[in-house]
C-alpha cells in the first residue's frame, strides 16, 4: 500500500508530519515522515506500509520496491518503529518502507527460532513465551523491529552476552540486484559482518535466525554503592555468578549531585520455577506513577531526586519475582511525554570497565554545564563483539545509556551538539565509544577514530551496492 500524505497523516503513524507540499509534481504523492526525536522531517518520494504475514511474498514486495527505486535513481530504506533518532531510517526524497508483521517458527532441538524481520519485540516474545522461551538478547524496549535490532547490532540486559549480532546465527538480505543472499558466520561471512550493525546500507533484511534460551522466573536484589566500585561490583556479579540472568545499574542525576551513587540491580533465577511460568503480563499501575515521576523531572530537580529515593530506597523492598519475558517487554509509551515543545534524546557510551571511574568524573564536568535536562542513566554490561565491522564494543565494555530532554529549536539543537561532541571526545579519551542510532552530532573525524574500520566499511557499501540504492541520513552525514 502506498501512502499519501494526507492518508498518512490521518492513519496515525504517529512518526509521520505535515511539511511542506510537494515542491514537484512529479513526486506525487510525497510524504513527510519522521522518526522519534521528532527533529528530522524529511520528504520522501513513497512511504509504502508492507505488514508482512505467513503467507505473503515480503521478498517479491521488497524486491520489486528495490528495482523501481534504482530505476528512478532514488534512495531506498527501511524502517520499522523509526527510533533512531537522526534519520537512519529516512531515505530523502527516496522510496521509504515501513516494515511490520512477519512469521515465527521456533526450533527447539537447535533452541533457535526463525523470524520476519518486520516482527517487532512484543510480537515475539509472546510467541516465545508461549512454549516456554525468551529472546536470548534484545533491547530494553519492546516496540523495536528485529531487522532495525540487526541493523543498529543493538544491546540489552540479560547477561552474559554480547551485542544481539553474537545471538544471531544468519539472516536473509535482498541485495541491490535483487539477489536474495543468505549470511551468517560461515556463509557470505564479509556481508554477515558489514550488514550487523550496517544500518540498511547493505540490503533489506527480511528475516533472521535468532538464538533462545528457556524462560524463568526471576528474584531482583538492588545493592547501593560509591559509583568507583561499580564497575567491579557489576562485572563480578555478571561473569562469576551463573545465577544472575539479567543485571543493570543506575547512576543519581541530580545536578548538584551528579553521579553521586551508583545501584546495581541483578536479577537471578530463583530456587522454584513453578511449571507453566506466569504468561507475560502488560506493565501496570507503577508503570504510571514511574512515568510521572519521570516526566516531572524536566525543570525540577526535586523531582531526580525524589525518584532516585524511590528507586534506591523504595524500590528494593516492594520489587518481585518476575518472568524474564515480563521484564523485557517494557513499551517505550511508559517514558511518553505530552509535551509537544521538547524531546526526549538519548546518547549511549560504551566504556572499558577500568576507565569507568574516569567516565564518571568526565560527565560530571560535562553535563550539569548543558541546558539539556539529564533524566536517566541505565548501566549495561556488553560483552565483546568479535565480528561486526562496525564494532562499538570490540572488548568487553560497561555500556551507560543517557536520556536527556531537550528543546525543540535552534538553541535546544546547539546546546545538545556540544555536550554531544564533547562527551564523544572525552569517551574517545577513555578508549571507548559512542552509539550510532541516535543523533548524528559526533564529526566525522571523530566516527573514523572512534570506528577504525570506517574506510572498509564505505568501501565495502561501493562494492555491494554500486549505485547507492540503500542510503539514509547517516550515510550522508558520516560515510558519503
Ligand atoms: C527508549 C529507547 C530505548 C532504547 N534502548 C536500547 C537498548 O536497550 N539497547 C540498544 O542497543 N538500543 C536501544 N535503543 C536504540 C534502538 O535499539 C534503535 O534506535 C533501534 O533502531 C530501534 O529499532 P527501530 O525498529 O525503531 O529501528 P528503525 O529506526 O526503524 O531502524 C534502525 C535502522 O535499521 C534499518 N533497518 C530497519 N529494518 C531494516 C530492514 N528490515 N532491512 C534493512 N534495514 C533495516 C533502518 O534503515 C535504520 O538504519 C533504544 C532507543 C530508544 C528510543
Amino acid at each position: 500500500m502506498t501512502l499519501s500524505r494526507r492518508s498518512v497523516l490521518k492513519g496515525g503513524l504517529g512518526l509521520a508530519v505535515s511539511g511542506a507540499m510537494p515542491a514537484r509534481a512529479d513526486f506525487s504523492p510525497r510524504a513527510v515522515i519522521n522518526d522519534a526525536s521528532r527533529l528530522n522531517p524529511t520528504p520522501v518520494a513513497r512511504h509504502v506500509a508492507l505488514k508482512a504475514d505467513a503467507t505473503d511474498d515480503v521478498v517479491g514486495r521488497i524486491r520489486k520496491e528495490i528495482a523501481s527505486a534504482v530505476a528512478e535513481g532514488r534512495r531506498f530504506a527501511i524502517g520499522t518503529a523509526r527510533h533512531s533518532m537522526g534519520g537512519q531510517s529516512i531515505p530523502k526524497d527516496g522510496v521509504a518502507i515501513t516494515l511490520t508483521g512477519g512469521h515465527i517458527d521456533i526450533d527447539r532441538a537447535q533452541m533457535t527460532y526463525r523470524v520476519g524481520a518486520g516482527m517487532r519485540w512484543f510480537e515475539v516474545i509472546r510467541a516465545l513465551d508461549a512454549e516456554g522461551f525468551s529472546p536470548a538478547v534484545m533491547q530494553s524496549n519492546s516496540d523495536f523491529g528485529v531487522g532495525s535490532t540487526f541493523c543498529v547490532n543493538s544491546h540489552g540486559w540479560p547477561t552474559c552476552y554480547g551485542p544481539f549480532g553474537t545471538t544471531v546465527r544468519s539472516v536473509q538480505i535482498v541485495m541491490a540486484d535483487g539477489e536474495l543472499v543468505e549470511c551468517s558466520r560461515t556463509k557470505n561471512a564479509e556481508l554477515f559482518a558489514l550488514a550487523m550493525g550496517g544500518y540498511g546500507l547493505f540490503g533489506a533484511i527480511v528475516d533472521a535466525e535468532l538464538d533462545m534460551v528457556p524462560n524463568a522466573l526471576l528474584e531482583p536484589s538492588y545493592v547501593r554503592m560509591d559509583p568507583s566500585r561499580f564497575a567491579d561490583a557489576f562485572t563480578k556479579a555478571v561473569e562469576t555468578d551463573p545465577m544472575v540472568r539479567m543485571a543493570y545499574g543506575r547512576l543519581s542525576v541530580a545536578r548538584e549531585s551528579l553521579f553521586d551513587e551508583a545501584l546495581l540491580i541483578t536479577y537471578r533465577a530463583g530456587a522454584s520455577q513453578s511449571s507453566p511460568l506466569p504468561a507475560v503480563v502488560d506493565h501496570g499501575a507503577l508503570t504510571g506513577f514511574s512515568r510521572d515521576v519521570y516526566r516531572l523531572q524536566t525543570g525540577h530537580e526535586w523531582a531526580k531526586k525524589f525518584r532516585w529515593f524511590v528507586e534506591a530506597s523504595v524500590s528494593p523492598s516492594i520489587a518481585g519475582a518476575a518472568t524474564r519475558n515480563t521484564l523485557m517487554d517494557e513499551p517505550v509509551a511508559n517514558l511518553a511525554s505530552g509535551d509537544r515543545t521538547r524531546t526526549d534524546i538519548l546518547h549511549e557510551y560504551f566504556v572499558p570497565p577500568d576507565r569507568f571511574t574516569d567516565f564518571v568524573n568526565l560527565c560530571r564536568v560535562v553535563i550539569p554545564k548543558a541546558k539539556a535536562e539529564f533524566l536517566n542513566v541505565t548501566l549495561r554490561y556488553v560483552d565483546a563483539d568479535p565480528v561486526a565491522v562496525l564494532a562499538y564494543a570490540p572488548q568487553k565494555r560497561i555500556a551507560a545509556v543517557m536520556s536527556f530532554s531537550q528543546e525543540i529549536g535552534p538553541e535546544g539543537e546547539v546546546d545538545m551538539m556540544a555536550m554531544t561532541e564533547t562527551l564523544i571526545e572525552g569517551v574517545k579519551g577513555l578508549g571507548g565509544a559512542f552509539y550510532l542510532p541516535y543523533r548524528l552530532h559526533a564529526q566525522r573525524d571523530q566516527v573514523r577514530s572512534i570506528y577504525p574500520r570506517t574506510d572498509e566499511f564505505v568501501a565495502a557499501k561501493r562494492k555491494f551496492d554500486p549505485s547507492l540504492v540503500f542510503r539514509n541520513a547517516m550515510w550522508d552525514v558520516y560515510f558519503s
